[in-house]
């Protein structure tokens, strides 16, 4: 184990690095990333979206990295070739410039002239974002840099279809503003047979039409999956990047990137009709064994998955009991004599995937990902292929 500093990035923490298929002693929840995971889940997308036509692969590094650690991922990913950034807020993309000086950095919601200077190019969502930029562009007697979102269907941000027409009929309310993509972002991605696909498509090449010569942005990590219709010049994927299956229903195309592992910090026997956790939730049918691990909601262990969690140790399962507390959530190891103070319980893993605890918490990965709690110690870790 070595530990290096990553100061050299403008990062102030440090990150320690551990060699291929070390499981540590720990003594606190600890999340290790996987930062070979990380890379060639890239280069995967990367390469799908070029085999179908596509041209660059950028990242979507929002909401820290969606709980990985922004600090952790982003140095990885451009490492391996990334060089288009996404983040949802300014606050996430000045992190992210001082993370990766090089960088081309947008911001998904977010207008302010500070983006200028710090050369972080904002996303234009509605003709009065467009009018603000080029105002600023005007002032600052320069060409400003800008992404151009349209909405093809999923009516949060973008220019509706009016503000398309109207922009398409009066090209001059972008002077001064350079477009470096335009964007629109997909409904339904990850269910291939939905009709909004197509539809989206459609509009999308008629909006592809009307800015000839700029550069398109298309597809999610889902979107990539999709096929050469949804290619383009620039696709965005987050969530697969992390591990996430950008394929529900098949086979995760990627490989797993977080591991969450926590010690059991105390064992008790109980009998027959005693209780355990808030509430009496769970009750002993039979003598139990029951284990307890320092983690709980407040580290994004959904409450909502109470008693439908399940851990592992060594490769064998274990049954998650009772109500997930605050700190504290409790399993049950009767069978498994072996396990004591100190032993280490995955509640994450490559078998234990974002998606399983995401469906005992009635939710979905994403959420499970944006959820992971601040309060684990992060390691960046090489070439983790399972516990
Ligand atoms: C979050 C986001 C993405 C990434 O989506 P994933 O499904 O995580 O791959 C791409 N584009 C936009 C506009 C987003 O908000």
């Amino acid at each position: 184990m070595f530990v290096r500093s990553w100061i050299g990035l403008g990062l102030a923490r440090e990150i320690v690095f551990l060699p291929l298929q070390h499981d540590p002693m720990i003594s606190a929840p600890t999340l290790f990333v996987d930062s070979d995971a990380i890379a060639a889940n890239w280069l995967l997308l990367d390469s799908w979206h070029r085999a179908a036509g596509g041209r660059a692969c950028g990242a979507a590094v929002k909401a820290d990295a969606y709980g990985v650690g922004l600090n952790l991922a982003a140095p990885v990913l451009f490492e391996v070739g990334c060089r288009h950034f996404f983040t949802a807020t300014i606050d996430e993309a000045i992190v992210l410039r001082k993370l990766l000086p090089e960088a081309w950095i947008s911001v998904l919601n977010g207008l302010t002239p500070a983006l200028a200077e710090k050369n972080i190019v904002p996303v234009l969502n509605s003709l009065g974002d467009i009018e603000r930029w080029r105002r600023f562009a005007y002032e600052a007697e320069e060409q400003v840099s800008a992404v151009l979102h349209v909405d093809t269907g999923m009516a949060r941000l973008g220019l509706d279809a009016r503000e398309f027409l109207h922009l398409a009929a009066h090209p001059e309310l972008l002077s001064g503003i350079s477009l470096d993509f335009v964007m629109t972002h997909l409904v339904a991605a990850e269910v291939p047979q939905a009709a909004q696909n197509t539809d989206q498509t459609v509009r999308f090449r008629t909006i592809e039409a009307t800015f000839p010569g700029t550069r398109t942005s298309l597809a999610n990590s889902a979107g990539i999956f999709l096929g050469a219709r949804f290619v383009s010049d620039l696709a965005r994927p987050g969530y697969a990047l992390y591990g996430g299956n950008p394929t529900p229903g098949h086979k995760n195309p990627m490989r797993s990137v977080i591991r969450l592992a926590a010690p059991v910090i105390q064992v008790r026997d109980i009998p027959v009709g005693a209780s355990v956790g808030y509430n009496a939730t769970w009750v002993a049918t039979r003598k139990t064994r029951v284990a307890t691990l320092g983690i709980g909601y407040a580290d994004g262990i959904l409450r909502a998955a109470s008693g439908r969690l399940v851990a592992r140790h060594r490769g064998v399962r274990i049954k998650q009991i009772g109500r997930i507390s605050m700190d504290l959530m409790t399993f049950d190891v009767t069978e498994h004599p072996d396990i004591g103070p100190g032993s280490i319980l995955n509640l994450l893993d490559d078998t234990i995937t974002i998606e399983t605890m995401a469906k005992a918490a009635e939710t979905s990965g994403y959420e499970i990902l944006t959820s992971l709690g601040k309060r684990y110690r992060r390691v960046l870790e090489h070439g983790y292929r399972g516990a």
